[in-house]
């Protein structure tokens, strides 16, 4: 198809992208975001989404982790309301979704068939609307998420319009097929955008957004440091305070996420170098990325 519209994503393009805080703004102004992330031995993903959120603007956060993650949570990120899971180990039981203005899923959850299920649920919910509720609940599925996802293809036709899916090359191979090149993997991520009428962020050197309407914009912001642990889960926090806001269209939101996560990278490395950036850098930088917008 030789209509596919290309873009690029630059300086130009982002500037005034985030609304000014209004002076008679409240938290409740900004969004309640519910995150549910984490798995025994990976509580530093839901942690490092728990941060890069709380940094981004999001007006209350709530995150659910399994028992084992509780009291790091309230210890190390005392901005964060904790829901507990009643299991140990992994999430298993999807909460009361009400309150939320925006979920987010996946960072270290693992992919136990408990977890399967809640991701179903979550699903189902978001896509159900109401008088109350008169659009989808903004969804964001990260990392372990889209695993279960690939393996059970069948959930995807239960995902809202304009989900915002967040894979790596190898985690979108698992939602699709493997790619005989790049030109070939931007095809597959068009047509799969399209299909499911999603948002897809193919996350790399250029990170990719695919949109429903079959446009693909490339990032320019971000670094080869970025290539390191929990990178991608800073993403996923980021994403999920800007869908919470209600200002900002989904589209917008993720353009932006996508653009001020690398530009938090790039800020980083400044002070870090390449070899010596860990995703926790990321996170510090991302309010001084938001403010060059
Ligand atoms: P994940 O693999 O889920 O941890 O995600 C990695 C994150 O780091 C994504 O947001 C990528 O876009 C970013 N990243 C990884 N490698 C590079 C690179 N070489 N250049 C720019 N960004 C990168
Ligand atoms: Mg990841």
């Amino acid at each position: 198809d030789t209509a596919t519209p290309w873009h690029y994503t630059d300086e130009a393009t982002m500037r005034g992208a985030l609304p000014a805080r209004p002076k008679f703004s409240h938290k409740g102004t900004f969004g309640h975001a519910l995150l549910l992330a984490g798995s025994r031995g990976k509580i530093g993903a839901a942690m490092l989404a728990t941060n890069a959120c709380l940094r981004s603007g999001v007006g209350l956060l709530t995150v659910q982790v399994p028992g084992c993650g509780y009291d790091i949570l309230q210890i190390s990120a005392p901005e964060a309301m904790c829901l507990t899971d009643p299991h140990l180990d992994f999430i298993s039981a999807l909460p009361d979704l009400k309150p939320y203005q925006a979920v987010g899923i996946g960072p270290g959850l693992g992919q136990d068939a408990a977890s399967l299920a809640v991701l179903r649920q979550l699903l189902e919910f978001a896509s159900t609307t109401s008088e109350n509720r008169p659009r989808p609940l903004p969804l964001i599925i990260d990392a372990d998420a889209l695993n279960l996802l690939g393996q059970h293809r069948e959930l995807l036709a239960l995902m809202p319009e304009n989900t915002v899916l967040t894979p790596h090359p190898k985690e979108f191979e698992r939602l699709t097929e493997k790619a005989r090149d790049d030109y070939h993997r931007l095809e597959l991520l068009r047509n799969f955008a399209q299909q499911y009428r999603c948002l897809v962020v193919l996350k790399g050197a250029y990170t990719c957004i695919a949109t429903p309407d079959g446009e693909l914009h490339f990032n320019s912001t971000g670094n080869p440091g970025m290539a390191t642990g929990g990178s991608g889960d800073v993403l996923t926090g980021l994403l999920l305070a800007l869908r919470a806001d209600a200002r900002l269209l989904p589209f917008q939101a993720v353009r932006l996420g996508v653009y001020a996560h690398g530009l938090a990278g790039d800020l980083a490395a400044a002070h870090t170098g390449h070899a010596g950036l860990v995703a926790g850098d990321i996170v510090r930088h991302i309010g001084p990325a938001l403010m060059r917008v």
